[in-house]
This record gives structure tokens, C-alpha cells and sequence, in this order.
């Protein structure tokens, strides 16, 4: 009878010992699994190595109630879930692949004379096709202006039908047709263009182009550069060593691979000691930091640079025979046929004819300004012509009294001939008071940008030095 109550006293406490062993390891299964999900988490990409801990914790997994445990493994089975996708994905396709017809594709290249259909000839598609494919509202369009060396995609079904086409418009746009059951459709894709700011600085040392180049800057962007400052600096006869420039200009990216440069956003050139600063504002202008409008009503020089002999040349010969006495112009030397542009706005009041002059021809600006441009070997203009700043007034020539090829120009205030390089002209518009505010804030940020990396360009050239 007391073996019996022993027995069943014993009972429980074996109840209780398996309980309490039971609660242990559903306990450890909480504690495992997760210690492992946080681990398998760093190295999920890795789908393999998460095999591992998985087979650890079938342990603990065989002993669990069916509740228990579960949420300690929500961890572990949103990592299977993940892991489920993956092959999810590749088993996903591969079964619905037959239920749609399979589509290949082909890259023509345009050839000469080639027209859509000769190319949908070559792919194998129907008269038809090509029919369809010209009735869209924009291919149709497109497709009549071919032009050789483009690319042309052409999808194809596994019947052979036409199924769609990518044309390539621009480094940004593509069009494409698909066809959905028998209807075709024509859209654009726009790649996404990001912008960057890239920043250049240099000093001069043979010339202007020269150090350009080696800046990085391309021919354009030189000559765009020039063009900003072609109201304060005479780039053909006034750049000296030691000069130096710097700028901020627009790179264009489009889904990460260059595109092209944008436009210069601000710069600074420092011209024989004196400094000049230009940033674009949003109405596409150029003002200078303080605000006030780059364009003048003179350019500095009637000339590109880009004509004008390259090195420094400060004191050049004067090449009309045995003048030595007063000299009232400027004159550039380049060859024979470079452009001659007006400096400013104005009505032609000569264009004529004489054994001294040559070829010349004089603009009047206003009541106060005239200027004359000398020994042209062809004119362009005719009195009476009004012309616009930087018209082409004819070329670059040795008629009249000279030994060599150049242009004479004169600058004449209120009558009296004034040295153009160096004359006092009334102060540029400043920009709209309304923008005022916007601008200053704008060139702030420009200006400053363009020190800090002054600074750090200086920085970078002392450590390699
Ligand atoms: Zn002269």
C-alpha cells in the first residue's frame, strides 16, 4: 500500500522533472535559434553558410510543442522565407516560361539607303509587319529618318512574329514597341540624367588654350570660358604668365555613364592681377559676383583668341613700314581670313576703300562711341547696315599701307581715340532687384565652393612638391 503511495508521490515529481526538462529545452530552443538568426543575418547574401545553424537547431526543433517555440523562430523563418524567395524567382520563371511564347532578339545596324522594311526583310517579318509597325503615331515618324550606323533591337516570338522593337534616340531616350496579343504599343524610355559639379583650376603659363587643355577643359568649355570673360579680358593681347582661372561646371550622367558637360556654373579669372568672377543664374545669363550682367556694350577684343598668334607677344612689332610716330589703334596679327566681329551693337557708317586704309569699315554705337577697323581683305557689311555685337564685319587682312597681315581697330570716345584695352566704360546693368536676393545666395555658395577647392588644389600641389 505505501509502494503504491510512494509510487504516487513519485508521479508527479516525474511529471514535474519532465516538464521542467521540456521547459529547458524549449528554453534553449528560444535561445539557439535566434543566436542564430542574428548571426545568418549578417551573411544572408550567402545563402549557403545559413544551411548550417538551420541543421544546429533541428535539435531543439524535434522537441518544441507545436506552439512554443515559433515565435522564437520567426527570426529563423523570415531568413527561410528570403531563402525561399531566391529560389522561388529562379523556379518561378522556369514553369512559365512554355505558357508564353519564347521571344529572342537581334540588333540590326542601319545601312546605307536602308529603309524599315528592308531591315524587317532581313529579320524575317512579313510586308505586313512592317505595315503595322509605320502606322504607329511615333515609330511611323521615326522610322522614315533612319540614319546609317544606328542601332535598330528587333524582338521576335517563338512563331517567328514580330513582338516588339527598341530604337535608340538620344543617349537618354529609347523607343520601344511591344506587342501585347495583337495590339502593338509604342512608348519612351527616358534614362534618369544626374547632375555633377566638377571643378577645374589652372594657371597659365605658355598660354590660355594651352592651360585649358591641360586642365581638362575641352575646346569648347575654353572657348565658352573666353566667351564669359570677352567683355573684361582681351584673351588675344592682354593674358600674361601668371595668370590663372578657375571654375565649377555641370557634368551630366545618365544611369551612371557620362553624357556630357554641362554649362560652366561659376568661375573666376584673374587677369594681370585684377579679378573677375561670373556665375550663371537661372535666366541663363552670366552676372559677376556683385550681381552685375557680364555683357557690356564693348567686347575687349574684335578678335578670337584662338586666331590670334599663341604666346605672349606683349610688345609686338608694329607692322606698318617705318611708323614709329603715335599710334592710335590697336592692332591684333593673325591670318589672312580670320573673322573680325563688331565690339558692339551699332549702324555702319563706312564700309569703303582706300590706299591707307585698305578695306575699312567704321560702326557707330551711339553719340558717343564709334570704332573703325582697319585693312580688312573682305567686307562683310555695308553702310547704312546695322549690326549686332560679335557680327562678323568682314576679315582679317594687309590691304592699304602695311607690310604684314593684322587688324587695325580704334576706339573713339566723344571723338577722341581712346586705347579700347584700357578705357573706362559705364558699369553693366546689375540683375532685377526681385532676384536680387536668390542670386546672392547662389553666388555665395558658387564663390565659396570655388575657394574651398582653391585651397585644396593648393594643398594637393605643396604635398606633391
Ligand atoms: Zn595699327
Amino acid at each position: 500500500m505505501g509502494k503504491v503511495i510512494t509510487l504516487f508521490n513519485l508521479l508527479p515529481r516525474l511529471h514535474q522533472a519532465l516538464i521542467g526538462l521540456l521547459l529547458l529545452i524549449i528554453f534553449a530552443a528560444f535561445l539557439i535559434p535566434s543566436e542564430d538568426a542574428e548571426a545568418s543575418r549578417h551573411t544572408e547574401k550567402t545563402a549557403v553558410s545559413t544551411q548550417a545553424p538551420q541543421t544546429d537547431i533541428q535539435l531543439p526543433l524535434a522537441f518544441r510543442t507545436p506552439d512554443g517555440p515559433q515565435s522564437a523562430l520567426s527570426g529563423n523563418s523570415a531568413e527561410a522565407r528570403s531563402s525561399d524567395n531566391t529560389t522561388q524567382e529562379t523556379t518561378n520563371t522556369k514553369p512559365a516560361e512554355p505558357a508564353k511564347p519564347e521571344l529572342t532578339e537581334d540588333s540590326f545596324t542601319v545601312r546605307d539607303g536602308d529603309t524599315l522594311a528592308a531591315i524587317f526583310n532581313r529579320a524575317g517579318f512579313s510586308a505586313r509587319e512592317v505595315y503595322d509597325v509605320t502606322q504607329l503615331k511615333q515609330t511611323g515618324k521615326i522610322v522614315k529618318k533612319l540614319m546609317p550606323g544606328d542601332s535598330i533591337t528587333l524582338i521576335k516570338d517563338s512563331d517567328g512574329k514580330f513582338a516588339g522593337l527598341r530604337y535608340q534616340l538620344s543617349k537618354i531616350d529609347t523607343l520601344v514597341v511591344s506587342r501585347n496579343e495583337d495590339k502593338l504599343h509604342e512608348y519612351t524610355v527616358n534614362k534618369e540624367v544626374t547632375h555633377e559639379e566638377k571643378f577645374v583650376t589652372a594657371e597659365i603659363t605658355s598660354n590660355f588654350w594651352n592651360a585649358g587643355v591641360k586642365a581638362g577643359l575641352t575646346p569648347a568649355q575654353i572657348m565658352e570660358l573666353a566667351t564669359i570673360f570677352g567683355w573684361d579680358v582681351d584673351f588675344a593681347l592682354d593674358i600674361r604668365e601668371g595668370d590663372s582661372f578657375a571654375l565649377i561646371y555641370d557634368e551630366e550622367y545618365a544611369d551612371g555613364n557620362f553624357l556630357q558637360n554641362g554649362n560652366i556654373l561659376a568661375a573666376e579669372f584673374i587677369n594681370q592681377g585684377e579679378r573677375f568672377t561670373a556665375v550663371r543664374y537661372t535666366d541663363g545669363q552670366y552676372y559677376s559676383e556683385e550681381g552685375r550682367s557680364m555683357r557690356k556694350a564693348f567686347l575687349k577684343s574684335p578678335v578670337d583668341f584662338k586666331y590670334v598668334s599663341s604666346n605672349f607677344n606683349p610688345r609686338r612689332l608694329h607692322p606698318v613700314t617705318g611708323q614709329v610716330k603715335a599710334h592710335r589703334g590697336v592692332d591684333y596679327v593673325a591670318a589672312v581670313g580670320t573673322p573680325i566681329k563688331s565690339a558692339g551693337a551699332g549702324r555702319v557708317i563706312k564700309s569703303s576703300y582706300n590706299k591707307y586704309n585698305g578695306n575699312y569699315v567704321f560702326i557707330k554705337h551711339n553719340d558717343t562711341y564709334t570704332t573703325k577697323y582697319l585693312h580688312l581683305n573682305k567686307r562683310k557689311v555695308k553702310q547704312g547696315d546695322y549690326v549686332k555685337q560679335g557680327q562678323t564685319i568682314g576679315t582679317l587682312g594687309a590691304t592699304g599701307r602695311v607690310t604684314g597681315a593684322h587688324l587695325h581697330y580704334e576706339f573713339i570716345v566723344n571723338g577722341v581715340h581712346r586705347n579700347p584695352r584700357t578705357v573706362k566704360l559705364p558699369k553693366a546693368d546689375p540683375i532685377a532687384k526681385k532676384e536680387r536676393a536668390a542670386f546672392t545666395k547662389l553666388s555665395e555658395t558658387l564663390m565659396a565652393k570655388i575657394e574651398s577647392e582653391k585651397q585644396v588644389q593648393y594643398a594637393r600641389e605643396r604635398n606633391a612638391q
